[in-house]
């Protein structure tokens, strides 16, 4: 509603200053004066205070009180129970209309259906905000950018209105926004300080970039790891944008960058190129207008990588619309020196806010074309599917239906269509049984995600990546799976409940628990949490159970029911209850005699111990590591997890904990003492879990004994190069992030639940370790021709093949499990999160 209240009136009396400001954002433009502007509703100038994210949501609460031209809606809640909203802006006329116009988006979007007017269709662009929460112009850009649309009197906006649709989403990352910003405005000094030394522009670890648990969610539009992603996925695919914006921030000396972003290289293989060529540059005539007009220096290019599909500027290049990263030079903090001069937070607020404007501008006089093109994108997605030799892959692990489910409905999250398979199969030398194995065809408008899925990339035109350069996810799953040219398919895939498996009743001697399951670790950790003892059996045997005989592998769980605390109803209720909740079977036995192999009461079986973990984070310490761990602890397993600080180490008694965490990182602040106590702790049975870098530190301090294969110098490296080529020549170098072939010893317990010798695993860093010099002590190495997708230089795939994934070093009674790859790499990786499970229930089992 238009209804000016008395409130609104006051604030423009008593605040002449907000008038002043708006010149500055949109000098000589006038505004619905019914519209309070930002700096009217908080009380103070957009730039003086970095805006709280309750806030922010706050006034787009008063826009859609104050206007039937404003909606907002709540899309999801962060970790930190933040709500996710859009506040959708388009005229009262459109508005009443908005389901009808977002069914003919999806239509248009939607090669089987017949294709609308598009004429009559109005534009959807969606400016998104924010993703990284220590980026703060942009959610501030995003209030000012709501307000001009509602309120600007101008002959743009008024025709914006009319002819589109846009949605505002003003913070992709509030838990990290609001991190950010208490320190900036807790830091912010009176004058503001300029030096960059000062703290108010130094955040402390872990910094307000990534979400609650360290994520960097402009990687997670693919992997969907975080609510945050999930819902605005869903969202997305309710809309199927025209164009899709992303606000970032860099370095205080630069100036602005805007696409088109680096040809060729940095481009995804999946995109049209129309996107590239042709759309990119019809948009940054735009931009360069409104920058030309303010004065700003910018640039294009001459970098950034739009190739990975997990960014929020690329994904939407991967659904028909235009996806455009923006990046301004940062003031972290109020106002920071830099070579020009003094940047202010409001000259990076007002490069978001006419990028903005710009967008909505070139996605007007492109309303038409930019919904022939999205139309376009998925009927040549679908005829290009329809031609491709692989027809459609088939995919399912008949050991691990958890696992099967997770992925499946990750893909039906993508909108891909599965379908479940009717009959076993045998593809490739891998069997997929009928229930447990599912069929994606190729023939379908999502064709260049079914690609993201199950191609492997190894031809590249450029050789320096900013980030990951494969990401098969079908591999990050440990799924087997196949081209499948001949696969029938059956009916299509709603979505796949979790089993439900009838719990054995009668007395049971002890019951038995497949450990193959991705979620067999959270029911050991539920069932030793109340109080249940349980045991690892450590090679295959048979039994006789109460389905009939069963083939166990090693690492089979065991509850022998005559070693209980709990009186044997309690225990059978508890056993029932839980394996209930993490949907696992559990078989019974009525003795301890065995088919074949081991008995129950062998000396090759023995208590698990209950992890009692430690991870070391803090200033040098890989933040994103260590939080794709606690985000594996808590969100799968529900396991408490202590995050110490490295500098709080000193207060730390290890002889508390029985398992010690160290993610890559510096770890040089650790004073002898500590060091002492750490190796005396491993004498004595503790366990060291470490990762990359710290396995190095590892080795300098002499705790451990493993040689890192120095990096030499590529052979083909000539004397003497040009000055200018040298971030590229050296980038080369690099191994950004790519996919290996391991080979596991499915004997030791670092393997325990896996049921082929073979995994995928992801690597992103080019330290490498020869295997160790005890033959039994290297349970994951490399294959001989590693090579399964993404950028690698031939000197570094060498390195690679002779090297080692995962090392044990016993010290004393205890031992060291080091990793060289990442098991956990973005959430995402769950085909090796059970390497890292052994890692922490096994860790005393090791040598
Ligand atoms: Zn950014």
């Amino acid at each position: 509603m238009h209804k000016p209240t008395l409130w609104v009136f006051l604030t423009l009396l008593i605040s002449p200053v907000a008038l002043a400001q708006e010149d500055y954002y949109f000098p000589g433009e006038k505004f619905d004066p019914a519209i309070p502007a930002p700096s009217q509703y908080l009380g103070y100038e957009i730039g003086e205070w970095h805006t709280r994210y309750d806030l922010i949501v706050k006034y787009f609460e008063k826009l859609d009180e104050l206007s039937e031209l404003a909606q907002l809606q709540t899309i999801g809640y962060t970790h930190e129970h933040r709500p996710k909203v859009i506040l959708t802006l388009t005229s009262a006329a459109n508005m009443a209309n908005l389901e009808q116009i977002r069914l003919k988006q999806i239509q248009l979007a939607d090669p089987s259906q017949s294709k609308p007017d598009v004429n009559a269709m109005p534009s959807i662009i969606h400016l998104g905000y924010g993703v990284h929460g220590n980026e703060p112009s942009s959610a501030e850009a995003a209030m000012l950018t709501a307000y001009w649309i509602l309120a600007s009197q101008s002959d743009l906006a008024r025709t914006l209105r009319e002819e589109a649709v846009i949605h505002i989403d003003p913070t992709l990352n509030p838990d990290g926004r609001d991190r950010h910003s208490l320190w900036a405005n807790s830091n912010k000094g009176f004058p503001p300080v300029a030096d960059p030394m000062d703290r108010e522009h130094n955040e402390a670890w872990p910094g307000g970039r990534t979400n609650h648990y360290w994520f960097d969610l402009n990687r997670d539009w693919l992997p969907l790891a975080h609510p945050e992603s999930r819902a605005k996925v869903e969202w997305y695919h309710q809309w199927y944008p025209n164009v899709t914006t992303d606000f970032h921030e860099m370095g205080t000396n630069s100036t602005y960058f805007f696409e088109p972003t680096k040809p060729y290289g940095s481009e995804n293989p999946v995109v049209p190129r129309k996107n590239y060529d042709d759309i990119n540059p019809r948009f940054a005539k735009y931009f360069a207008k409104y920058m030309d007009e303010i004065g700003s220096l910018y640039w294009t290019k001459e970098v950034f990588d739009n190739s990975y599909p997990g960014y929020g500027s690329t994904y939407p290049d991967i659904h028909g619309g235009l996806g455009l990263v923006f990046e301004t030079a940062s003031s972290r903090g109020h106002v920071q020196s830099s070579q020009r001069g003094d940047i202010t937070f409001a000259f990076t607020i007002r490069n978001h806010v006419v990028n903005s404007l710009a967008t909505m501008e070139a996605a007007l006089d492109n309303r038409v074309y930019m919904h022939d093109y999205l139309r376009e994108f998925f009927e040549s997605a679908k005829a290009e599917g329809e031609k491709d030799a692989a027809k459609s892959y088939v995919f399912g692990d008949e050991f691990d239906e958890s696992r099967n489910r997770l992925f499946v409905n990750y893909l039906l999250d993508h909108k891909i269509k599965v379908y479940e398979n009717s009959v076993d199969l045998t593809l490739s030398g891998q069997s997929f049984k009928k229930g447990k194995s599912w069929t994606v065809p190729t023939n379908q408008s999502q064709y260049r995600m079914v690609r993201t899925m199950f191609e492997y990339e190894k031809e590249f035109a450029d050789s320096v990546f900013y980030d990951a350069s494969a990401w098969t996810v079908a591999a990050a799953y440990g799924m087997p799976f196949s081209a499948a040219p001949g696969a029938k398919i059956g009916n299509g895939t709603e979505e796949v409940s979790a089993p439900s498996f009838t719990f054995p009743e009668g007395k049971a001697y002890a019951y038995l628990i497949d450990w193959s399951d991705y979620y067999a670790p959270k029911l050991l950790h539920e069932l030793q949490k109340a109080g249940i003892h349980i045991e690892a059996v450590h090679r295959p045997f048979s039994s006789q159970t109460h389905e009939g005989k069963v083939d166990f592998a090693a690492g089979t769980l065991m509850i022998p029911m005559g070693f209980q605390k709990l009186k044997p109803e309690e225990s059978i209720a508890k056993i029932k209850e839980l394996a209930a909740k993490t949907n696992q079977r559990v078989y019974a036995v009525t003795t301890g005699l065995n088919l074949s192999g081991i008995d129950l009461g062998s000396n090759l079986v023995s208590a698990i111990r209950q992890p009692k973990v430690l991870m070391m984070v803090g200033n040098g310490i890989n933040a994103g590591e260590a939080g794709e761990i606690w985000n594996l602890l808590d969100q799968q397993y529900g396991l408490p997890l202590t995050k110490v600080n490295s500098d709080q180490f000193g207060r730390v008694n290890l002889f508390d904990y029985n398992t010690l965490i160290l993610p890559s990182g510096n770890y040089n602040t650790l004073s002898e003492n500590q060091l002492s106590h750490l190796k005396d702790w491993l004498n004595r049975g503790g366990t060291v879990i470490s990762i990359k870098t710290a396995s190095v530190w590892l080795n300098q301090k002499g705790i451990t004994k493993e040689a890192a294969v120095e990096l030499e110098a590529e052979p083909t490296d000539p004397d003497s190069l040009p000055f200018a080529v040298r971030n590229d020549f050296e980038g080369a170098k690099e191994v950004g992030g790519s996919i290996y072939l391991a080979e596991l010893d499915l004997t030791h317990p670092i393997a325990y639940g896996y049921r082929r010798k073979t995994l995928p695993v992801y690597r992103n860093s080019s330290i490498f370790i020869r295997p160790s010099q005890d033959k039994y002590l290297t349970p994951v190495r490399y294959a001989a021709e590693p090579h399964l997708g993404g950028y690698i230089s031939k000197t570094n795939l060498e390195k690679v093949s002779q090297s080692a994934g995962v090392v044990i070093s016993p010290i004393g009674q205890g031992s060291v499990i080091h990793f060289f790859d990442n098991p956990n790499f973005r959430g995402a990786w769950f085909g090796t999160n059970r390497l890292f499970m052994n890692a922490i229930f096994h860790g005393d089992n090791m040598n």
